[in-house]
C-alpha cells in the first residue's frame, strides 16, 4: 500500500468517497470537514485529508506542509462557525488508548460552550 491511499475498510476513505453520507461543511482539494455525528459539544466538526493515514504523527512525519494547511483548515472552519472569537479546541485523539476509534487522521473542532480543561 502506497502512503496516503484509500483503504477500503476505513468509514472516513469512505466519506471522502462519498459512500458514507456526511454533513459536510467545508471541502478543498485536500481536506473535508464535517459535523460529527455524536457531537460533544454546540458546535463539532472533524476536519479530515482527503489522504489516508491512520494519525496526526504519521501525517506529520509524511507530509509536513499537508499537516500544517491541517490546522489552517481547521481554524477556517472555526471562522466560518463563529466560534472563532469564543475560542474553540483542536483536538487529535492518537491511539486507542486517547480514545481514537477511527485510524484515518481527523482534527476535532469544539466550540460553543466554556471548554474545561484537563479533558478527560
Ligand atoms: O477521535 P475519535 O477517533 O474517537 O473520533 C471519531 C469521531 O468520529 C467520533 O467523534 C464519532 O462520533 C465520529 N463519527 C462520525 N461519523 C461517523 C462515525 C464516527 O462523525 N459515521
Amino acid at each position: 500500500m502506497a502512503a496516503g491511499e484509500a483503504q477500503a475498510d476505513c468509514l472516513f476513505c469512505k466519506i471522502v468517497a462519498g459512500d458514507v453520507p456526511a454533513t459536510v461543511v467545508r471541502e478543498t482539494k485536500d481536506f473535508v470537514a464535517f459535523r460529527d455525528i455524536n457531537p460533544q459539544a454546540p458546535t463539532h466538526i472533524l476536519v479530515i485529508p482527503r489522504a489516508h493515514y491512520p494519525n496526526a504523527g504519521e501525517l506529520g512525519a509524511a507530509e509536513p506542509e499537508l499537516a500544517g494547511t491541517l490546522l489552517a483548515e481547521a481554524a477556517a472552519v472555526a471562522a466560518g462557525e463563529g466560534i472563532d472569537e469564543t475560542g474553540y479546541r483542536v483536538v487529535f485523539n492518537t491511539g486507542a488508548g486517547a480514545g481514537q476509534t477511527v485510524f484515518h487522521v481527523h482534527a476535532h473542532v469544539m466550540g460553543g460552550r466554556g471548554l474545561t480543561w484537563p479533558p478527560g
